[in-house]
């Protein structure tokens, strides 16, 4: 797919980042180039239209990503954040990282229950960071529409930590 060839050619690969041993894949080059931004937007909004009704993002690169496809599709956006970011009522999930634990959260009352939520982040890695966001968005009475993301890290298995839902990824490695 054209998206797929885009992204690879834009996406840079970081080796030894943060630590030895790990191959780090950064998308600022592609958030940074317009047509690439458009295509990949485009695309991860074919692959659910008319199937939501808000956007989820993941602070903070899921942002760049949700607040645009909110924008083009004509939805409103949904911020799911860093713990103590929010200043009203919240929900908290908590998920393992590699050391130690991080911990997301959204406000309980900022979309109806009962909308369709597309829920976007740039990677999906183990998936802990999106089973985190899919919980708070189910605790909040909303449907979890699908997932999107640019790109999957297919080695760490995370769409084991999405099962029943949508996973679609623009590019996987
Ligand atoms: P997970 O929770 O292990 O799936 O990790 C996903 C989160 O870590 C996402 O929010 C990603 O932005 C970030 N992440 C994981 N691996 C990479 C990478 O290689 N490059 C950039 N971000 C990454």
């Amino acid at each position: 797919e054209r998206v797929a060839t885009t992204i690879d050619k834009v996406c840079a690969v970081i080796p030894d980042y943060p630590e030895p041993g790990i191959i780090f894949r950064d998308l600022t080059p592609l958030f940074a180039d317009g047509a690439a931004l458009r295509e990949v937007v485009d695309a991860l909004l074919r692959r659910f239209e008319g199937q939501f009704d808000v956007v989820a993002g993941v602070e903070a690169r899921g942002f760049l990503l949700a607040s645009a496809a909110a924008y083009a599709a004509g939805v409103g956006v949904l911020p799911v954040r860093k713990e103590g970011k929010l200043p009203r009522e919240t929900y908290a999930e908590s998920y393992q990282l590699e050391y130690g634990t991080a911990t997301l959260e959204i406000h309980r009352d900022d979309i109806p229950a009962g909308a369709r939520v597309l829920v976007l982040d740039d990677i999906l890695a183990t998936g802990g960071t999106l089973g985190a966001a899919v919980k708070l968005v189910e605790r909040a009475g909303l449907h979890v529409a699908g997932i999107g993301v640019v790109m999957e890290l297919e080695g760490l298995a995370g769409r084991s930590n999405l099962t029943g839902h949508e996973v679609s990824a623009l590019y996987t490695v």
